[in-house]
């Protein structure tokens, strides 16, 4: 029975040796005049385009998860009570001053119930920072959710969470999980599995909220709302908020804390801008523009680089002439539709490639020692405000500074090429106004 609580689902999501006889049954569809509203995603249809044979229905907008129609039900139980019980905690980390604040000022939105958001600059060490405010709530008896759109952050965090609570039972729930699932007080899961929750979470914290898919998804939005309990807190995490989360920002839907310092006290690196006229057509008539490769040649004689290009088609012709101009093996390439994208990124990882060519694909979520970041192509619509502050938070993560740089290499400004930059400038400032960072000593 433990696995209706908090959960709605249908029959044939279930174990056949589940009793649902005292559970809620909740209808799968609810008609409105001439649309019908799906009961697991919320997304309304017009009827006509949805139907199945006479009164009979279904909804497109989910159907990944396994089709809902209007002749099944969603089985259901709530949580009753909330039991205050001891739980095992070891960290023995510490946290920076500004940690300590965002980890405080966490507790006392969560305690207030209330929603919030956690505007933490890139390579801040977000996941530390939660750890008081995850224990605290299991303390007190409550069901807390960790949710990302990204299953390999869902990875990351299932092994740290766990280490520092170690007795603790933890649900890691993804799309290509076969463990069945398990009632937990502790879930690790992605925003897509939320839709099978209903009023499970006293605590709902969602990392990465601005990233792919969850930011223009409109039934993972849904599905996280009603993933929560009445009275509840849901903490969005970021570092590059959308407009919409500034705008509840705002009108003081959302709490917010910002911290603008990573955790070893150095300012981000601020972008530097390379102007390289048309420098498509110089890499379709098979050359490498000279400013750009010089700059190249600079940069590498200190760290190893990650070149990102726009597209797939520009990364594919640039690796051919780079291998020409480096020794073999100092050159590798990756993009979303390459097979070999997880050992190349973990060669990588190694050292073992100088010149790393990569599409947005590792924009956010990874870590690399001693590099230094080229963005070809700034000006390029994949390139928003968001990415290009994300690309160059790959640089200087890492408590042993190697002098990285981050560099724009453009054919014309765009307005997201100066609105990243200023992002970037205005965060060092408030770090500095707020003592959170120290000068660089150079040796
Ligand atoms: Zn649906």
């Amino acid at each position: 029975m433990n696995e209706l609580i908090g959960r709605k689902v249908m029959k044939k999501e279930l174990n056949t040796d589940i009793d649902i006889s005292s559970a809620i049954q909740l209808p799968a569809m609810k008609e409105y005049g001439d649309k019908i509203e799906c009961g697991r995603c919320g997304m309304k249809h017009l009827k006509a385009f949805v139907q199945l044979s006479q009164n009979f229905y279904f909804c497109p907008s989910c159907i990944q998860f396994g089709r809902v129609d209007s002749q099944e039900i969603f089985y259901h139980l709530p949580e009753t009570q909330i039991v205050p019980r001891e739980v095992l905690f070891i960290w023995q980390g510490q946290l920076t001053d500004g940690q300590q604040e965002v980890s405080q000022n966490l507790r006392t939105i969560i305690t207030k119930n209330r929603n919030g958001m956690i505007w933490a600059v890139t390579g801040a060490g977000k996941t530390e920072m939660l750890f008081h405010a995850i224990y605290e709530a299991l303390e007190e008896g409550k069901r807390v959710g960790l949710a990302s759109p990204r299953v390999d952050v869902c990875l990351e965090l299932y092994p740290r969470i766990q280490e520092v609570f170690p007795e603790e039972p933890i649900a890691l729930l993804h799309g290509k999980s076969e463990i069945p699932y398990n009632y937990t007080k502790l879930v690790i899961c992605t925003t897509h599995q939320l839709l099978r929750f209903y009023q499970a979470f006293d605590l709902l914290i969602i990392d990465e909220v601005d990233a792919f898919p969850y930011v223009n998804e409109q039934i993972l939005h849904i599905g996280a709302q009603n993933a929560l309990k009445e009275t509840a807190s849901l903490i969005y995490l970021t570092a590059t908020p959308t407009k919409e989360l500034l705008q509840k920002q705002k009108i003081n839907e959302l709490e917010t804390i910002i911290l603008p310092a990573r955790y070893h006290r150095r300012k981000l690196p601020v972008p530097k801008l390379k102007w390289c006229f048309q420098w498509r057509k110089a890499i379709n008539q098979g050359k490498i523009p000279k400013q750009m490769l010089s700059l190249l040649h600079l940069l590498m004689k200190k760290n190893n680089v990650l070149l990102f290009c726009p597209s797939i088609i520009v990364l594919e012709k640039l690796y051919t002439l780079m291998k020409k101009q480096l020794p073999d093996g100092m050159v590798a390439a990756v993009h979303s539709k390459d097979e070999e994208r997880a050992e190349k990124v973990m060669r990588m990882r190694k050292n073992e490639f100088r010149l790393f060519l990569t599409t947005t694909i590792l924009e956010r979520g990874v870590t690399f020692d001693q590099v230094s970041v080229m963005v070809l192509g700034a000006e390029h619509r994949v390139f928003t405000e968001s990415a290009l502050v994300q690309i160059a938070g790959r640089v200087d993560r890492k408590m042993i500074h190697t002098n990285g740089e981050v560099w724009f290499v453009h054919d014309g400004q765009t307005r997201e090429v100066k609105n990243s930059i200023r992002q970037i400038q205005q965060m060092n400032k408030l770090a500095e106004e707020q003592g959170l960072v120290d000068e660089l000593c150079l040796l």
